[in-house]
């Protein structure tokens, strides 16, 4: 008999993105004229900077001839790409990362999602809440947790992210051993400073225990004192895995295009006590499992790092922090509390009443959508969450729709 995992029973029942688009297809089935606009799940609405799409097009050309053709190439990622990566996004900040310590992926979603399955099943896990819900339910998948009840799973230390300590999680009192970070949040947009982020890594090396810490939404950040990198903090290599993405930073969404940065300090324990290089453990598992990016996407990565690619990239994430700007501007003059959108292209709101209430408020007063922050996690309840990710115009439009709304 074929049987199940049945931690997968464990898991709620719908993934938090297939809920709302349930709610806004029986909304748009009742209203078909009405425009949606979404501000919900955080996808990017622009084109790809010009310089990717000149360096995606060349090497497609050179897929086209028996020459120039590639076939399977490095599982870690083409060493151009590794190369300029750890000079422009690591050494030219001051941090120590190698080419070798970058493995180039197709999404840091599944870097995320995959990474807990080097580590022993009984490790105890701490995670935030409210969270990107990968990090938990990756977890709930491998068996790491008990049942689900009263909105959290047994099992897991949770991280609480509130208004008290101004979204950034206290050390745990119980020890933890695997620790999910992500700065700038999601759903939050909240940002950690050097100290804060030193207390979290000065626990790692005390406690033997290790930092999955999730930049995906590094480029967004502008105030020049704030972390961009774990590996900024002295000691963090460690005891840190740094996941990065192209996805916002680039409008990568639809091409795939990630990395995670698993440096050769990096130890994790047998049973034994004996140290295990972590770097050697993830090459294995990815040259097992991963055949790596195509051949034009990590070019088109590449020339991000050009000098004209970083010119329309910080462009391209400007014009988001703009609309993060605005939609900040305009939630706090409708008198709500927020946080983010300064140096994250999300924007949490309090809501002052049951998330999906205002959720469906918001859906069917004004046809905006927006995300629960509910749905990220028990802490997340009484929030909502607005993304920058859209049009201006429609950003402005979403606004006063919202004002009225509410009026
Ligand atoms: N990490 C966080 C915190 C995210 O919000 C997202 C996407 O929304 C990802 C990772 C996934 O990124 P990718 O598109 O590279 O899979």
């Amino acid at each position: 008999m074929i049987r199940i995992n049945e931690n997968y029973l464990k898991l709620q029942t719908s993934y938090l993105f297939s809920n709302i688009a349930k709610k806004v297809s029986t909304y748009q089935s009742a209203h078909p004229e009405r425009e949606i606009i979404r501000l919900g799940i955080g996808d990017v609405t622009r084109a790809l900077p010009g310089a990717c799409i000149e360096a995606f097009q060349h090497a497609i050309a050179e897929m086209a001839r028996d020459q120039t053709f590639r076939g399977y190439g490095p599982e870690q990622g083409y060493d151009f790409l590794r190369q300029k990566i750890a000079r422009h996004d690591f050494q030219e900040h001051g941090a120590q990362v190698t080419a070798e310590e970058i493995f180039v992926s197709d999404g840091a979603k599944c870097d995320t999602g995959n990474i807990q399955e080097i580590f022993a099943t009984d490790v105890r896990v701490a995670i935030p809440d409210p969270v990107y819900p990968v990090y938990l339910d990756t977890n709930v998948m491998a068996g790491r947790t008990g049942a689900y009840e009263n909105g959290r799973y047994q099992g897991v230390t949770y991280l609480a992210c509130t208004e008290k300590n101004n979204y950034i999680p206290r050390l745990p009192t119980a020890p933890v051993d695997l620790i999910y970070l992500c700065f700038p949040n999601n759903p939050t947009g909240a940002t950690i400073t050097k100290p804060q982020l030193k207390n979290w890594v000065d626990y790692a090396r005390a406690n033997k225990a290790l930092i999955l810490f999730d930049a995906a939404y590094e480029a967004f950040i502008r105030d020049a004192e704030l972390p961009r990198s774990i590996y900024e903090i002295e000691g963090a290599r460690e005891v840190a895995i740094e996941f990065r993405s192209f996805s916002k930073t680039a409008g990568f969404t639809g091409t795939r295009c990630a990395y995670t940065v698993v440096p050769k300090a990096c130890l994790a324990y047998t049973a034994s006590g004996d140290p295990i290089e972590v770097h050697q453990l993830w090459n294995r598992r990815h040259t097992t499992k991963f055949n790596s990016v195509s051949y034009p996407v990590q070019r088109a990565a590449e020339a991000v790092y050009s000098p004209e690619g970083r010119a329309q990239v910080k462009a391209l994430t400007e014009y988001y922090m703009l609309n993060a700007d605005y939609i900040r501007k305009a939630v706090q003059k409708l008198g709500f509390d927020c946080v983010g959108g300064e140096n994250s292209p999300y924007i949490w709101i309090k809501s002052e009443r049951d998330s999906w209430e205002f959720f469906d408020l918001l859906l069917n007063k004004a046809a905006v959508v927006c995300t629960p922050g509910a749905g990220f996690g028990r802490c997340g309840q009484g929030y909502l969450r607005i993304s920058a990710f859209n049009s201006f115009d429609n950003v402005e439009k979403a606004m006063d729709r919202i004002q009225d709304a509410l009026a």
